[in-house]
Order: C-alpha cells, then sequence, then structure tokens
C-alpha cells in the first residue's frame, strides 16, 4: 500500500488511494497517530494491589472452577459475576517466545524485546515480556512472574524471568 501511495504522491500530487469496492478516491493520511486511553479497572483493582505486594491474583468462578487470567469480572461459560479473587503461583513452565524487532506503533520506542506464553502451575497462561538472552530460552524450561518497574515510565509490571536453578 505504501508504494501505491508514494505512486499517487508523485502522479496525483497526494496521498489517495481508491477504495477497493466504489472505487472513490481516499485520503491517506501520512502523519503518526500518537494515542492514549483510558480504561476502567475498577472490577479488577484487586489484581493491581496484589501486584504492589508482589503477589499474583486472579479471578475464579464460583460455578464452574474456572481461573481466568487476566482477572475478568465475569465467567464466559456461566455468564455469571459470582467471582473469587485467588492467589496464583508465580511459577510456570515456558511454552513459547517470540523476539519483536518490528513493534506496535505504541512500543516503538522499546528495544527489540521477547514476548512469551508460560503456563502457571495452577492452570492459566501467562503472556508476558520474557527478561532473558532469548537464544539460550527453550520451551518447557522453569520460568517465574516477577513484579518489576517498566522503564522508563516507572510503573509496576510483571515480566517472566528464568527460576534459577
Ligand atoms: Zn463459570
Amino acid at each position: 500500500m505504501k508504494e501505491e501511495i508514494e505512486k499517487q504522491i508523485k502522479e496525483f500530487g497526494f496521498p489517495v488511494i481508491a477504495d477497493e469496492k466504489s472505487g472513490a478516491l481516499q485520503w491517506v493520511d501520512m502523519r503518526e497517530l500518537k494515542v492514549s486511553y483510558l480504561m476502567c479497572i475498577e472490577n479488577i483493582k484487586p489484581f493491581f494491589e496484589a501486584l504492589k505486594e508482589n503477589r499474583l491474583v486472579t479471578t475464579k468462578c464460583r460455578k464452574c472452577g474456572r481461573l481466568f487470567f487476566p482477572p475478568q469480572k465475569d465467567c464466559p461459560t456461566c455468564r455469571d459475576s459470582d467471582m473469587e479473587w485467588v492467589e496464583l503461583s508465580k511459577e510456570g513452565v515456558l511454552e513459547t517466545l517470540t523476539v519483536l524487532f518490528v513493534k506496535p506503533p505504541s512500543f516503538g520506542k522499546y528495544n527489540p524485546y521477547t514476548v512469551a506464553i508460560a503456563k502457571l502451575d495452577d492452570g492459566p497462561r501467562i503472556t508476558a515480556w520474557l527478561k532473558m538472552d532469548p537464544t539460550k530460552a527453550r520451551p518447557g524450561m522453569r520460568v517465574r512472574v516477577q513484579v518489576s518497574r517498566r522503564e522508563e515510565e516507572g510503573y509496576l509490571m510483571y515480566e517472566l524471568v528464568p527460576v534459577e536453578e
């Protein structure tokens, strides 16, 4: 699409493309959009309070016993909000990982980073940054959730680190 736009700028003078269905010309904005958003966390406040104390908690459906991570207010199976907060073990097994060199715009300023999925010993899967040399990471290795501060914003976050054996 970028090539088509550049061609249009050369030939037509403007960054426009024709709509696939109608053929109508559309202006393609060439400026980057900076996005900031608000998200209500009132329903999952205990999650953040626990993280502050270096603990990991999540919600469990009182009816079917399903654990959710990240925490959810409602159980999609029971269609009910009868949830309780439970503490999770912070250890598990690394399942998969990927190193991101081409990052989404909101993460563009970070160096390449590794995103991994681990299955916690309590069952739920957790997706987080993996803090280790990715060439030394192997599926099946033990990892744990570590609460740390995100550089350079300074707020608390969780990441996966290898369990020293
Ligand atoms: Zn349920």
